[in-house]
């Protein structure tokens, strides 16, 4: 690449005009075609990322080292001028000199036409000129070599560049070479091609005819045939080229019925063209009989017994397989009603995937029952023959009974409850004991995990096992005996604890003040903080009650003219419920108190947090710098004091130095816990001069100095002081 030229755009476009008598290409019409382009020459890119070049007028005898591209139109050649080229970055005008090229001759073209100059201008900025051989008087296109990693030679954008995969070409190379091959059967042929033709992506396989001798058969299965295919299948190398992998195992279906072609048997094959399981068809020219040949994988998607795919392939599962089996266990099993029989059918119908519980029929003789709970019965099930073919070997198992006293008929809703049973994946079946005839659903121990002990219902919150409904009826029996003496306050507490439950932040009581010790006051007559001896309720899923956390530390916030307490300071109250665990009264003052939690209060002030930092560090702004200015301070006095200025050496002051002191600060290293500036101290560094006729502490003004920032060193005062 050479430079030919300093200077903009429009300077070198008027010198390119300037030059427009210097050329011709013999025709009026592409001469000015390419005097219009190169007056709209903008130096813009192409969608490559390279700039583009001014498009010329390429005498032949530029073009060097002509070779033909087979029997193709296209050529590769070197252009010696090169390329021209505008690179405004540099403000420069640049050459690339003995360029490769590839040429397209355009040995259909009589005449010029509006429609070759359409096409030449959408390739705008990959195509370098137009040239002509003088001898044939063949035009021809000087093409950008970069040009073919994303165009294929038809003109058409790769469908796959990576590969440079056309599919245009692709087909049409499938169709040239119909004709060397065929099955001997017209009707096969033609669905060959048909499949063939079908192709869409790179690595889609060509359904091909396989001749019957390019097969090796190995052994006979009970619904295969394992095989060797001789030639093997096409496939992409590594370097992107399609060869045949030979010696390849297969699998073999013999097609015993089909000598027709149905429809059906059509999209099968498609359908295993898309799984990509197929390579293509055989016949055995002894019996007659085609064979389907299938990739090695073939077995791991579709069901070896019925031929359909997998539903879960890593289990081997099929659906259609498991619902036969299902129904031809459905005699195997009985009770003796009808209803509840069809019922049980209908949900073992239902499966959908490997994982999914299969609904039983439980004899109830294979229950020993353990313990009889409120609502259920707590048994072992003695399993033999279970249908259950994925527990097989597992054959105990602890359940839960949950008795039907009241369902003899099964109703919609009952149906659903058990289809969502099924779902959550807690269900094993139904049983019935034959003495009482009442029949009872069998659930796994997980079931308990998702559904309250107590009420039967989903729990409101799985992961902390909490029912709603049942926390309401443990607050409506359990919170009756207490009053504020306030019909107003009893009325705020009951409201305040429908809102907001234990799981979510705790139960809004009436505490009684005796409850509290250790009373401190930090403002008198605003807040104090106490000890509450019985401490807050809260909910234990793994005793699945509630219990008290004891000797828990509080805020008392008074509340204001709280003697009696006003509807706006209880208002207030509403939008931090949360953050309270609920209401007392001094009964010698009368005064009315928010007990609030401790993580919301700075325990040294008692102001309330404004944020989450303040909240980690459990002290507000204000007291943390109150802290830490006395911890600077202690600092700077002890370095003070263990100054030795009595030694004779050149002694520094360590002082307190505010930031604005400090000009041109600069960053000049980063590292993991500090960060280093450089800066000029205005005043300077305090000294004590030794010199005998002018001894005294000076200041040597605009010192140059390094300030460290040790990161986050408000959280880490210590090491701080440590270090220094
Ligand atoms: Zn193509
Ligand atoms: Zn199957
Ligand atoms: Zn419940
Ligand atoms: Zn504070």
């Amino acid at each position: 690449m050479e430079i030919i030229g300093s200077g903009d755009l429009t300077a070198g476009k008027k010198i390119i005009a300037e030059n427009f008598a210097n050329w011709t290409s013999g025709n009026e019409i592409i001469d000015n075609f390419i005097q219009e382009k190169q007056l709209n020459y903008d130096a813009s890119y192409t969608k490559y990322g390279d700039i583009k070049a001014v498009f010329e007028w390429i005498p032949y005898n530029e073009l060097i080292g002509i070779k033909e591209l087979g029997k193709s139109c296209f050529a590769t050649a070197i252009w010696k001028e090169g390329p021209l080229f505008h690179c405004e970055r540099e403000n420069e005008w640049m050459k690339k000199s003995y360029e490769f090229v590839t040429l397209k001759f355009l040995y259909d073209l009589q005449n010029i036409t509006d429609e070759f100059i359409n096409k030449v201008k959408s390739k705008s900025g990959v195509i370098f000129g137009i040239s002509q051989n003088p001898d044939t008087e063949v035009y021809l296109l000087v093409i950008c070599d970069k040009y073919f990693d994303h165009y294929c030679k038809c003109g058409n954008v790769y469908d796959q560049s990576y590969y440079k995969w056309c599919k245009e070409c692709r087909i049409n190379q499938l169709k040239n070479n119909f004709t060397n091959w065929t099955s001997g059967n017209i009707i096969f042929d033609h669905f060959i091609q048909k499949m063939q033709l079908k192709i869409s992506k790179y690595y889609d396989t060509v359904f091909e005819w396989i001749p019957y001798n390019e097969i090796i058969i190995i052994e006979e299965l009970e619904h295969y045939t394992s095989a060797i295919w001789k030639k093997g299948p096409l496939y992409y190398t590594d370097d992107k080229k399609l060869v045949r992998k030979s010696y390849e195992k297969v699998y073999l279906k013999y097609l015993y019925n089909s000598q027709e072609i149905t429809d059906e048997f059509s999209n099968e094959v498609e359908s295993y063209l898309k799984s990509g399981v197929i390579f293509g068809i055989s016949q055995n020219p002894d019996t007659k009989v085609h064979i389907l040949v299938f990739y090695n994988e073939y077995l791991i998607c579709y069901c070896e017994k019925c031929g359909n795919k997998y539903e879960n392939r890593i289990y081997k599962w099929c659906k259609q397989c498991e619902i036969n089996q299902l129904k031809n266990n459905f005699t195997n099993w009985t009770n003796r009603n009808e209803k509840v029989d069809n019922f049980i059918q209908k949900m073992q119908l239902n499966i959908n995937d490997y994982h999914d519980k299969i609904f039983e029929w439980i004899s109830y003789n294979k229950f020993i029952i353990i313990k009889e709970l409120e609502n259920y019965s707590l048994a072992i099930w003695e399993k033999d023959n279970t249908n259950d073919q994925k527990s097989v070997g597992k054959s105990r198992e602890k359940v839960y009974l949950k008795y039907l006293y009241n369902s003899q008929e099964i109703t919609a809703d009952f149906s659903n409850e058990v289809e969502s049973y099924l779902e959550n994946k807690v269900i094993f079946g139904i049983s019935q004991n034959p003495d009482t005839e009442v029949y009872l659903l069998v659930f796994n121990v997980e079931y308990f995990d998702r559904y309250c002990e107590k009420c039967g219902n989903e729990y409101d919150d799985i992961k902390y096992k909490w029912c709603e409904q049942c926390q309401m009826n443990y607050l409506k029996n359990n919170f009756t005996d207490w009053t504020s003496g306030n019909e107003k306050v009893d009325n705020f507490i009951q409201k305040m604890q429908l809102k907001v439950n234990v799981y979510q932040g705790g139960i809004f009581e009436w505490i009684s003040y005796n409850e509290f010790i250790e009373i401190k006051e930090i403002e008198n007559n605003v807040l104090a903080t106490a000890i509450w001896k019985d401490g807050p309720l809260y909910y234990s899923s793994i005793r699945m009650s509630y219990n008290r956390e004891i000797n828990i530390k509080v805020i008392l916030k008074y509340l204001c003219n709280s003697q009696n307490v006003s509807h706006l300071s209880l208002s207030e109250v509403i939008y931090s419920v949360k953050e309270n665990y609920g209401i007392t009264q001094n009964p010698n003052t009368k005064d009315y108190m928010l007990v609030c939690k401790i993580e919301y209060y700075c325990e040294i002030c008692g102001k309330k947090y404004n944020n989450q930092f303040e909240r980690n560090n459990k002290s507000c702004i204000s007291c943390q710098t109150n802290h830490e200015n006395k911890k600077i301070h202690d600092l700077i006095q002890e370095i003070k004091l263990n100054i030795d200025h009595n030694s004779g050496d050149f002694d520094i002051m360590f002082e307190w130095i505010p930031y604005d002191q400090f000009n041109d600060i600069k960053e000049i290293g980063k590292g993991g816990f500090s960060t280093v500036y450089s800066a000029i101290w205005k005043d300077g560094v305090l000294f004590y001069d030794c010199n005998p006729f002018k001894t005294g502490w000076k200041r040597q003004s605009n010192t140059k100095v390094a300030l460290k920032c040790l990161n986050n060193s408000q959280n880490f005062l210590d090491e701080f002081v440590n270090e220094v």
